[in-house]
């Protein structure tokens, strides 16, 4: 499947600048930045730099050193904000039926509270 990336999501805006953002992490390639929308009292998004529009994308066409760079840095978030300690939810949402709402790349970290069992 052809992925087609829209350059003004909202992500893409607030890693060209155009919106304001408070990053938790930034490392070559990747930004973590908190939720607006917080859905645990911890919901940190962790997206790539580069243009990708979802997980199947960017594992298709981003480079090893892109994904590298992402997978340490959702766990350096983790690591940094102690959430080894109760545990946390790593999701990442794909298209309709999972209704992705920005089409950019990103994961969800979730935590601080019991998230309950996702998949009986
Ligand atoms: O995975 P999905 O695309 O549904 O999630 C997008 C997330 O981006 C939502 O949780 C929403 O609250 C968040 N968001 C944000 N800042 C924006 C727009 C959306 O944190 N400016």
């Amino acid at each position: 499947m052809g992925y087609q990336y829209d350059d003004q999501n909202i992500f893409a805006k607030i890693l060209r600048g155009e919106i304001p953002s408070e990053p938790l992490l930034e490392t070559e390639h990747a930004l973590a930045f908190e939720d607006i929308r917080p859905q645990a009292p911890t919901h940190v998004l962790v997206i790539p730099k580069g243009p990708y529009v979802c997980y199947d994308h960017f594992a298709q066409e981003a480079t090893d050193a892109e994904i590298v760079d992402f997978t340490r840095a959702v766990g350096e978030v983790c690591r940094r904000l102690g959430l080894e300690r109760s545990g946390w939810r790593l999701i990442a949402n794909a298209g309709a039926d999972a209704v992705q709402e920005v089409p950019h790349m990103h994961v969800h970290i979730l935590a601080g509270r019991p998230l309950g069992r996702m998949l009986e």
